[in-house]
C-alpha cells in the first residue's frame, strides 16, 4: 500500500518522548511467567551457546561473557552521529563498498549461498510514528491480548532515534544478504507515514513465506545496562497466536545470530537480560506471537546507556552489527 501522499519524514525529527522503548508499555505483561520459562531454559541455552562458540572460530572454548569491546568503538560519536538523522535509503553502508562496488559484488539472481532463500527484515518502529500517536496507539489483537499498534521507540540522550537506528542497520543487513543471493524484503523502509502495526509486521513475514525474519531494535533501559540480546518466541497458543511450529527453529535462528553478533561486534551479551546468554524468551510480543515463520527480535544495545549509545551511533559499529546478524541468518539458512 502506498502512502505517497504523506510528506516524507523530516530529516530532523524532534526527539520522541523519553518513554522506555522496550517494545511498548505492555511489554512486561506476563513477565513472571517468562522469567520462569527463561530460568528453565538457561542451562540449555548456555550449553547451546558454548557449543556454538566452540564451533564458531576464534575464542574456542572461551566463555561468551565479558567479550572486550573494541577500543576504537569506545570513542564518543561524532557530533554528526549524535544528531537525529534519517538515513537516506540510498546511502551505502559505510564500512562496505561504494554503490558500484556493491553492485559488482552482488551475486546475480539465482546464485550465491543464499539463493532461493527469502529473508524478511523488520526495522522496529518508524521514524514517523511520533507524528501519528492516535494511529499507533490503536489496539490490535496479538493473540494473547490486545496491545498498541506500534510505539515510537526510544532514542539516545543525544537524540538519535531507535527508528533511525533500526532502519540504518536493516538497510545494511539487506545489502549483505542480497550480496549472498537472498531475496530480502523490508517490512517498512520509511516509505509510509507510520507503522506498520505489529500484527501486520508479522503478516508480512508470513505472506512472504520467509525462511527467516529478524526484527531489529535497540533498547531503552537504565544506565549501566549494556549489551545485546535476542528475543525468542515463547510457546503461545491463544486466539490467533500459535507459535508451536516456530519455537524450535526460531531458537536455532536466534542462537546463531547471538553467536555471530558477538564475533562481529565484540559486544558482550546483555548484562541485564538473559543471564549472560544473550537470549530472552517472551510471549507478549505480537510480532512473534503471530508469526508462522521462524522469527526473532534483536535488541542491539541500550540507547540510554552512554557507552552503548557511543556504539549505536557509530556507523562502523552499525555495519558490524548488520554483519553479525547477516552471518547468523546465513549460518541458520545454510544449516
Ligand atoms: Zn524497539
Amino acid at each position: 500500500m502506498s502512502y505517497d501522499s504523506q510528506p516524507p519524514a523530516s530529516p530532523t525529527p524532534p526527539t520522541p518522548p523519553r518513554r522506555l522503548g522496550r517494545l511498548g508499555r505492555l511489554g512486561r505483561l506476563g513477565r513472571g511467567n517468562v522469567t520462569v520459562a527463561v530460568a528453565a531454559l538457561v542451562p540449555t541455552a548456555l550449553a547451546g551457546w558454548l557449543v556454538w562458540q566452540a564451533m564458531s572460530g576464534p575464542g574456542d572454548g572461551e566463555p561468551p561473557k565479558v567479550v572486550p569491546l573494541p577500543s576504537q568503538s569506545r570513542s564518543a560519536p561524532s557530533p554528526a552521529d549524535a544528531k537525529p538523522s534519517a538515513p537516506t535509503p540510498t546511502s551505502p553502508p559505510a564500512a562496505t563498498a561504494s554503490p558500484s562496488e556493491t553492485k559488482k559484488d552482488q551475486k546475480p539472481d539465482g546464485t550465491g549461498p543464499l539463493a532461493g532463500k527469502v529473508v524478511v527484515v523488520d526495522p522496529g518502529h518508524n521514524p514517523g510514528n511520533f507524528r501519528h500517536t492516535r494511529e499507533i496507539n490503536k489496539l490490535v489483537d496479538v493473540g494473547t491480548h490486545r496491545k498498541e499498534c506500534d510505539t515510537t521507540g526510544t532514542s539516545t540522550n543525544g537524540g538519535y532515534t531507535e527508528a533511525s537506528f533500526t532502519l540504518d542497520v536493516s538497510r545494511r543487513l539487506r545489502a549483505l544478504l542480497e550480496q549472498q543471493g537472498a531475496t530480502v524484503k523490508l517490512v517498512q523502509n520509511e516509505d509510509r507515514p507510520y507503522g506498520p502495526c505489529v500484527d501486520e509486521r508479522a503478516r508480512i513475514g508470513n505472506e512472504a513465506k520467509a525462511d527467516a525474519v529478524v526484527s531489529v531494535h535497540a533498547d531503552g533501559s537504565a544506565v549501566g545496562n549494556r549489551g545485546f540480546h535476542v528475543i525468542l518466541p515463547a510457546l503461545v497458543k491463544d486466539g490467533a497466536a500459535d507459535t508451536a511450529k516456530i519455537v524450535g527453529p526460531s531458537r536455532e535462528l536466534g542462537t546463531r545470530i547471538a553467536g555471530k553478533f558477538v564475533q562481529a561486534t565484540g559486544s558482550a551479551p546483555s548484562n541485564y537480560v538473559g543471564d549472560g546468554t544473550g537470549l530472552d524468551v517472551r510471549k507478549d510480543l505480537g510480532g512473534l506471537n503471530l508469526s508462522t515463520v521462524p522469527k526473532v527480535f534483536i535488541e542491539c544495545g541500550n540507547m540510554r546507556d552512554p557507552k552503548d549509545a557511543a556504539l549505536l551511533t557509530n556507523e562502523g559499529w552499525r555495519q558490524k552489527a548488520a554483519q553479525g546478524i547477516a552471518d547468523g541468518i546465513g549460518s541458520y539458512l545454510k544449516g
